[in-house]
């Protein structure tokens, strides 16, 4: 016998119901965005690969080592399935001239792909609502995404989940710092680990985002970027401050928090939390004000962040407030001569009022039709017999209450429905 097919590893399916708990986030998700002016955007999932090594930076792990690269077959092409939506996003908006009238504020959501080891909240496959904001400089828009993503965490019934914010300064003061940091790290080169070792001088800054225990207290005692700003980089992180106090939003300096992508300067920022073991960072983004002109564009400020769904999912199966996966309203039972197209016309009729149904396939007995009907969770069956088809009627059955069936014509199915499923709602609101 052959072997069953298996997907990709660390690239999953998305089943039923979570599925259904998926589609209930994006849809909360839109609304969202929606109440904070974003629009959406929907760029290719393969990009040519120059766009993220321009973008990322060479030296970033993601560049190094995460990418899914290939080289077209026919043309030669290189080509790179996206581990981000930023570059795509930044590459459509000079592509298509955006910011030709003033600033955009855009979202973004679908599968990236990164070539990680797999474990749990780290897959190949994963997905990321993006939210990009082009041609704002001030501190305001800083404070917005942070406390929109807040906003977010609490319609979502989501606790725990703390912000940490650093500021990482302009490109000068980076390199003063930087200069200083890689002086420091020599000096202690015995006590760097591989990783340490060969960062050193390509990106030294990633060193202070170690997870080694056996560096954390070299790294605490590193030069500090935060000590390198100049008085308008410290105006603009004192401004992102202040919005945050004002909102009575709580957060943390994390000195060494300074993301694994290259394009940030300013303000950046992650959500995280302890629930999740390793992969705790469920959410994070900052300033990238020098990316689009190194894509080519006229230089203009923007920033942005990424929500990693697969760890909110996570989140959320344990304690979060999405509704229960849905069940159709009617499941439609039918055995016998001509009955099928009955069922057929009184499904229809039933949609044509907003119902959800369910006609049942496959034949089978009443009985064993019935139990589908029961575990499909829908609130009544409507029945159709031989009786039925000849008195054009249909029967309907209460599932869930225990009331007998009672008889309707089929002209007057969908109002006897509609009247039972939402007459009955409104009486128990009145109650
Ligand atoms: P990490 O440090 O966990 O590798 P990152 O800095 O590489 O994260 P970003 O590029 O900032 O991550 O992506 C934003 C968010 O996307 C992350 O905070 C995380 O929630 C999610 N994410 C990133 N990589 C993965 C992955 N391989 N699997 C699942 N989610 C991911
Ligand atoms: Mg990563």
């Amino acid at each position: 016998m052959s072997q069953t097919l298996q997907a990709i590893r660390g690239m999953n399916d998305i089943l039923p119901p979570e599925a259904e708990r998926w589609e209930a986030f994006e849809e909360l998700v839109r609304d969202w965005l929606f109440s904070y002016g974003y629009r959406p955007i929907r760029m290719p999932l393969v990009e040519p690969t120059p766009l993220f090594a321009r973008a990322i930076g060479a030296v970033t792990d993601i560049v190094e080592k995460e990418m899914y690269s290939f080289t077209d077959a026919l043309n030669g092409e290189a080509l790179t399935l996206r581990p981000e939506g930023t570059a795509s996003c930044v590459r459509a908006v000079l592509q298509h001239n955006l910011l030709y009238d003033g600033p955009k504020r855009l979202w973004y959501m679908g599968p990236m792909f990164r070539h990680e080891r797999p474990q749990k909240g780290r897959y190949r496959q994963f997905h990321q609502v993006g939210v990009e904001a082009l041609g704002l400089a001030g501190p305001d828009i800083d404070a917005e995404q942070i406390l929109m993503c807040a906003r977010l965490w609490d319609d979502l019934g989501l606790h725990g989940i703390t912000l940490e914010i650093n500021s990482l300064g302009q490109p000068e003061e980076r390199a003063r710092h930087r200069a200083d940091l890689i002086g420091y790290l020599e000096k202690h080169f015995d006590a760097l680990d591989d990783d340490g070792k060969r960062r050193l001088h390509t990106n030294p800054l990633r060193i202070l985002d170690t997870k080694n225990p056996a560096m954390q207290a070299l790294v605490e005692a590193a030069p500090k970027l935060i000590d390198y700003l100049g008085e308008d980089s410290l105006k603009h992180f004192e401004g992102v401050q202040q919005l945050l106090k004002d909102a009575g939003l709580p957060y943390r300096i994390n000195p060494r928090l300074v993301r694994g992508l290259d394009y940030y300067n300013l303000t950046v920022f992650e959500w995280v939390t302890d629930r999740l073991g390793a992969q705790g960072t469920v959410c994070a983004g900052g300033r990238y004000d020098g990316l689009i002109e190194q894509l080519g564009g006229k230089r203009a400020p923007a920033c942005g962040f990424a929500l990693g769904i697969e760890r909110l999912m996570a989140l959320l199966e344990a304690e979060g407030e999405l509704p229960a996966s849905p069940a159709p309203d009617v499941y439609v039972v039918h055995q016998g001569e001509g009955a099928v197209r009955l069922a057929f016309r009184a499904a229809e009729a039933l949609r044509d009022v907003g119902c959800a149904v369910l006609t049942h396939m496959g034949g089978g007995s009443f009985k064993s039709q019935m139990k589908r009907a029961d575990a499909s969770g829908a609130q009544l069956a409507v029945l159709i017999g031989e009786d039925e088809v000849q008195k054009n009627e249909v029967s309907l059955k209460p599932l869930r209450v225990a009331i007998e069936q009672w008889r309707v014509p089929i002209a007057n199915l969908a109002e006897a429905v509609s009247d039972w499923l939402y007459g009955r709602d409104e009486a128990v609101n009145e109650d």
